[in-house]
């Protein structure tokens, strides 16, 4: 059995079907990306996986646990956004010990898990900085230091590099790809350049309306794209 199983996933708005009977499993550790197309189902997946979007058909198995009925808080996952969701009146280390006051973890703890998250992402000289007078590399680095804080099974991120600069992106890109091997966390990364999901990726999960096209290797995905979609998505950028 694998670490995650998402099996014949279904969601419409509507009559709007968003997502197709999406089959996907996942090792533990993995870093999958989810590339395709604006408007292609790819927030709507991560928001499902989270919770926060219910379902209206398939099962998702997390740890050989029946999650589809969980509820968000205590699915144990993290997720970082495309835009900044910092509390912009609170400090750095006030965001990071604000979910887990919620989940009643003691100050002593606190401290220690945030110490450790902000020396991961490197930013323990900012822990008494406001979001607003941090870059917008700096305040990813945070949304990420508050995913992983809660110590989540799963850690979702949906584009968050996508309104970073592009000298910038490329060392997030790196850094990311480090933290997530350095704590085996199994990340789901959702996408919409090719390049980023070809250099981070274990494997890539090509989604085109609603539909996954091909699951495999980003060099597989290269030189054997399965559809004329995926040939043409991948030619497309080349
Ligand atoms: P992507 O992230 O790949 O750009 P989305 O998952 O955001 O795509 O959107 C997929 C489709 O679902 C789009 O047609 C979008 O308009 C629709 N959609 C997403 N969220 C909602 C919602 N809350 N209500 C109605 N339609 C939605
Ligand atoms: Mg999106």
């Amino acid at each position: 059995m694998s670490y995650m199983e998402i099996s014949n996933l279904e969601k419409s708005f509507d009559k709007n079907e968003v997502l197709k009977n999406i089959s996907l499993t996942i090792e533990q550790g993995e870093f999958v990306s989810l590339l395709g197309p604006s408007g292609c189902g790819k927030s709507t997946l991560l928001r499902c996986l989270s919770g926060l979007e219910t379902i209206d058909g398939g099962t998702f198995l997390l740890d050989g646990k029946d999650v589809t009925e969980t509820p968000a808080q205590t699915r144990n996952i993290g997720m970082v956004f495309q835009q900044y969701s910092l509390f912009p009146n609170m400090t750095v280390w006030d965001n990071l010990s604000f979910p887990l006051t919620i989940q009643k973890i003691s100050k002593s703890e606190q401290k220690e898990r945030i110490e450790e998250v902000l020396k991961i992402v490197g930013l323990t000289d900012k822990k008494k900085a406001y979001p607003g007078n941090l870059s917008g590399g700096q305040q990813q680095r945070v949304a990420l230091a508050r995913a992983i804080v809660s110590r989540p099974k799963v850690l979702l991120l949906d584009e968050p590099l996508s309104a970073i600069d592009a000298r910038l992106r490329k060392n997030l890109q790196i850094e990311i790809r480090r933290i997530q091997q350095e704590l085996n966390i199994t990340t789901i990364f959702v996408t919409h350049d090719q390049d980023e999901a070809m250099l981070m990726s274990d494997r890539i999960c090509l989604l085109n309306e609603g539909k996954i096209e091909q699951v495999s290797t980003p060099i597989e995905l290269y030189t054997k794209p399965k559809t004329r979609f995926a040939a043409s998505f991948i030619g497309h950028y080349n």
